[in-house]
């Protein structure tokens, strides 16, 4: 979702006729992007913004502006942004240009002024990225309104809104037009899409027209809720060419009582019933999940039971975080963040090993079996780096492929988290 903000803003830039420069010290313009899902993500971005007040210090003429969820979209906190950060020009809440394209007016700038809907989005892909871009990411769902008790993106996100779908499609034809193969449709419960809308359709019926725009090869979705993920939307990719067979389902926990505290709304069973029906009707599909280990009353018998539980799952991915507390959420005014950091970095740990161990197994057998990617880019070796439709990441040697194009190729080496081939 940041990165499609981030692109959509450096679109509007260029469209004003700015230019992207490689060092951020000759840059007259500064815009940093920020995330705070997690502590870890928060610190990264004060210590990229204390960076940047050093720039600004530099050379006091360049503007600064600070976009993301360190912003957020209540904007008495954007009068306490400014007191602690007196450096930056210009305040971006997540996936609203309006300030930017009025702060580019303001000044004369040649800006496009489509100010009808409520979160202004412009031109999805800078001029410099044409051609060069294969795959783009699309938000459909802006904002939440599930409120898992550990997330503050509804804080900062604000709730949910789903975009209309013929601008969602006039978007995806842009992006084709400028040499994108594939699409991925994006929201914090995307499933949930055109639900908040009267009247329009929802994401089985979007992925399909999204899936028949000229040019597009692939179109994937994420991220999906155990509650949301409907028969219609696995029969859409089942059923649809196109539509890869790839479903990102974040679990959290392997545990009813954590699950409950974290107010998911699905039980362990649910969510493995969910999964025998994805892979029941499309066998081959890839699975990634979520798991946050060492949420308050997470003990060590539960973290067990999230081991035992990925044990039978068998996913492709799991996306392992540390719990942390965020401002206003409902767990970290309500409960104590009870499981040490150390033990916290040991449920990571074992989790990531524990995977890593099942790939490498599972993985095995496939060296000498045919694939198909899509390529995005050429490394500096020569190799072509591409997904198959699983989300399997590629390297393919002694192949001419350009990217976006589809390649065949003959896996010679398989890995926990990457694969090697050359061209069938
Ligand atoms: N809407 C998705 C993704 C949300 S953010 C969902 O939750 O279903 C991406 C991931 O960050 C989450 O899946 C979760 O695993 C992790 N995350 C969110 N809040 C967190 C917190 N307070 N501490 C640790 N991890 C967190």
């Amino acid at each position: 979702m940041n990165e499609a903000d981030a692109l959509r803003a450096a679109a509007l830039l260029e469209s004003a006729g700015l230019r992207p420069v490689a060092h951020a010290d000759d840059a007259s313009f500064l815009l940093l992007n920020t995330c705070v899902v997690r502590q870890q993500a928060e610190d990264k971005a004060l210590g990229r913004l204390r960076h940047v007040a050093e720039l600004k210090r530099r050379n006091p003429d360049r503007v600064v502006a600070l976009m993301g969820c360190l912003v957020g979209r209540i904007s008495r906190e954007q009068d306490a942004l400014h007191g602690r950060f007196p450096f930056v020009d210009l305040f971006l809440p997540p996936s609203d240009l309006r300030p930017l394209q009025r702060f580019l007016r303001e000044r004369g700038f040649p800006v496009p002024d489509d100010m009808t809907h409520d979160d202004f989005l412009p031109p999805p892909l800078p001029d410099s990225q044409t051609g060069r871009s294969i795959v783009a990411h699309v938000p459909v769902v802006l904002g939440c309104s599930h409120a898992c008790t550990y997330c503050v993106i509804p804080y900062r996100r604000g709730g949910e809104r789903s975009r209309p779908s013929a601008d969602i499609l006039a978007e995806v034809e842009a992006l084709a037009s400028r040499g994108v193969r594939e699409i991925i449709l994006l929201g914090q419960i995307v499933d949930r899409y055109g639900l908040d809308r009267p009247g329009e359709i929802r994401l089985p019926e979007l992925l399909r027209r999204t899936a028949r725009v000229p040019g597009i090869a692939r179109v994937r979705f994420l991220t999906s809720h155990p509650r949301w993920v409907t028969p219609e939307l696995i029969a859409a990719v089942a059923g649809t060419p196109g539509l890869c067979p790839y479903f990102e389902v974040p679990v959290q926990a392997g545990s009813d009582a954590v699950l409950a505290a974290m107010r998911r709304g699905y039980t362990v069973a649910e969510y493995e019933a969910l999964i025998g029906r994805i892979r029941a009707a499309i066998p081959r599909a890839g699975l990634s999940t979520d798991i946050i280990v060492g949420f308050p009353g997470e003990t060590a018998a539960r973290f067990n039971d999230t081991l035992a539980l990925m044990d039978r799952l068998d996913p492709d991915m799991i996306r392992i975080a540390k719990y942390s507390p965020r401002p206003l959420t409902w767990s970290a005014r309500h409960l104590p963040d009870d499981v040490p950091d150390t033990e916290k970095e040991r449920r990571r740990v074992a989790l990531e090993a524990a995977l890593r161990e099942r790939l490498t197994r599972k993985h095995a057998p496939l060296a000498g079996q045919p694939v198909e990617l899509l390529v995005e880019t050429i490394e500096k070796t020569g190799r072509r780096y591409g997904r198959t439709p699983d989300y399997k990441p590629v390297f393919v040697e002694g192949s001419d492929a350009a990217p976006g194009d589809l390649l065949q190729a003959r896996l010679t080496w398989a890995g926990p988290f990457s694969f090697i081939a050359e061209p069938a």
